[in-house]
């Protein structure tokens, strides 16, 4: 079948769930995959053809699709501040604002690329943080950590992949009292969705993303913050400085908890959509 025509009908069978651009997008996306071409390269090879095989791992991606499965499960891949990430189920989908979060620590105005700062990653999941920061500090020791055995597994191949090393321990920071040394920076991008704000997300995160990764409760949405934000105070180094990619509804509650726990200057950054999505904050 001529590739053209598998994409028109691919389009069709989608057009009652996604916008048009972006079902064009996850064509692509399978088309990178499965076929090894971009969509620059397919728009010049307008008579190129599917074969067998082809065709049948496109119409399982459109299966997988129309039950709204996110397309970065059924490729197991993404990309996060320009480099590949393997994920699956196990693992939070990386998302644009934490891109920020780690541009924002790397654009910070103290001199962080030359020195041996050590940086701790709380609730890793798929690596993204972890690896990002040790991809861009080459003098940096970087250590991540998660309840998740299955989320260490997946960190630490990405790790490998993207050659950097990056220290992993698999630890529940809600279950411990202390971490493995003090660092120079924590960062945590923690569960912060309420169980209330469900019903306005969309089902492919829902139904398929770790809902470990995702939702407090409504009377408790800060248990994450809270626990993270003691633990810093007694493991950061005197300069140190703790960030955290944050609900945009619980802002300023959110700050004004961290300064009562004892830290200062702190920070709220907005992300690309203007939404108040990151903190940062300095021992007193
Ligand atoms: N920003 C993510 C979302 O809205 C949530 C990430 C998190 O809970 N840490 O799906």
């Amino acid at each position: 079948m001529k590739i053209t025509n598998y994409k028109k009908y691919f389009v069709s069978q989608l057009s009652s769930r996604y916008p048009t651009e972006e079902i064009l997008s996850f064509f692509y996306i399978l088309a990178e995959v499965f076929l090894n071409k971009t969509r620059f390269q397919l728009s010049l090879d307008t008579n190129a053809t599917l074969t067998e095989i082809q065709h049948q791992q496109f119409e399982n991606g459109l299966q997988r699709l129309k039950q709204n499965e996110p397309i970065q499960y059924i490729v197991g891949v993404t990309e996060f501040y320009g480099i590949p990430f393997k994920v699956t189920p196990a693992t939070l989908i990386p998302r644009p604002e934490t891109e920020e979060l780690v541009d924002w620590i790397l654009n910070s105005e103290i001199n962080i690329q030359h020195s041996e700062l050590k940086i701790l990653d709380i609730g890793t999941g798929s690596g993204c943080i972890a690896i990002s920061l040790a991809k861009n500090l080459t003098t940096a020791s970087v250590s991540a950590i998660d309840f998740s055995k299955e989320a260490l597994t997946i960190a630490a191949g990405n790790a490998k992949n993207n050659k950097v090393e990056v220290s992993f321990h698999q630890i529940d920071v809600l279950a411990t009292n202390s971490l493995p040394d003090k660092y120079d920076i924590i960062v945590s991008n923690p569960p912060y969705v309420r169980e209330l704000e469900k019903k306005m997300m969309q089902a492919n995160v829902t139904e398929y993303e770790p809902s470990s990764a995702l939702f407090v409760e409504d009377d408790n949405p800060f248990i994450f913050y809270e626990k993270i934000t003691y633990l810093a105070k007694k493991h950061l180094t005197s300069n140190g400085l703790l960030y955290f990619e944050i609900n945009e509804y619980l802002s300023e509650e959110l700050m004004q908890l961290i300064e009562s726990i004892g830290f200062s200057g702190v920070i709220c950054k907005k992300d690309m959509f203007g939404k108040p999505r990151m903190i940062r904050c300095k021992l007193k």
